[in-house]
């Protein structure tokens, strides 16, 4: 999951940290420690070439500071195919699901598990994923961090280069892209829906738009959603190649439009490439086939 830069959000990180300062007060209290000091949050600092993270949590996450710096470590290698961090990023570690919920002021996603910022990653404790306590797999949660890394990257690369007013407004990119960029950089394709599957999907709800969905279909539909997100990513890499990401990245830096970006990178005007992804059921039709109506 991620979050835009625009101000408006912007406020909202501010509103965010407020209430995760709160929320690790309220944690430390139950945490069997009446000692006032114990209620700041502790901080580790992980550190590579061009990547700096400080992971801020409490005493009881004390254990799990050292798989997620590996996990840290371990996903800045797979984001360097885009780019570089151009500033550090925090990683706040919450104790339990409903503490990061409360801090995204988000409710009834059972199944989130971190969201990202372009300077922070919130991050629910690794300790607290399963219901019955037991360890995650290390794999599940270098997949998680770099997933929710490639979002923040992807925003201070979309950042402009100068300072910004309060009145400006960065651009979303649509969901597929923010999420199929995170979900294909971190491998994520092994638990994602197919081709086949998400075009069983979009049989059954014809009104559906997947690629464009509403917070409802999000959270009902997590399934359909980010697998199409996966798909379509990885399509347009197949069409495309990395190097056409960076550009894209690089012109909405430079000023120019989601879309107007995406056109000169890729090639393919935004609407016509989301089109014809969905009618070939992520797996393009050659140019005539998808064409061929209009076509001289
Ligand atoms: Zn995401």
């Amino acid at each position: 999951m991620s979050r835009n830069l625009a101000i408006v959000q912007r406020q909202k990180v501010r509103v965010s940290l407020a209430l995760c300062a709160a929320i690790l007060a309220a944690c430390a209290h139950t945490a069997r420690t009446p000692s006032m000091e114990r209620t700041a949050p502790l901080v580790a600092r992980v550190q590579a070439e061009g990547m700096l993270f400080e992971v801020l949590y409490t005493e009881p996450d004390h254990v799990e500071v050292a798989r997620i710096g590996s996990g840290l470590l371990a996903a800045g290698a797979r984001l360097s195919r885009w780019g570089t961090f151009r500033q550090g990023v925090w990683v706040r570690v919450y104790p339990d699901h409903d503490a990061l919920e409360a801090a995204l002021d988000r409710h009834g996603y059972p199944w989130l598990r971190a969201w990202a910022f372009g300077d922070q990653v919130l991050l629910q404790s690794p300790r607290s994923w399963s219901s019955a306590g037991s360890a995650v797999a290390g794999q599940e949660l270098s997949e998680l961090l770099t997933h929710e890394l490639t979002h923040s990257l992807m925003y201070q690369l979309m950042e402009p280069l100068k300072s910004f007013g309060p009145d400006a407004l960065l651009e979303e990119p649509p969901l597929w892209f923010r999420e199929g960029m995170a979900s294909v950089t971190a491998n994520q394709g092994h638990g994602r829906l197919s081709g086949e599957a998400l075009s069983r999907w979009l049989t059954v709800h014809p009104g559906a738009d997947i690629l464009h969905p509403d917070v409802e279909l999000v959270r009902t539909e997590k399934e359909a959603v980010y697998g199409a997100a996966h798909r379509a990513f990885e399509l347009l890499l197949r069409v495309s190649g990395d190097q056409a990401i960076r550009d894209l990245l690089r012109g909405v830096r430079d000023g120019a439009r989601f879309a107007d970006a995406f056109k000169a990178a890729t090639g393919h005007g935004l609407p016509d490439f989301e089109r014809d992804a969905i009618r070939s059921r992520f797996a393009l039709a050659p140019p005539a086939a998808t064409h061929g109506a209009g076509g001289p």
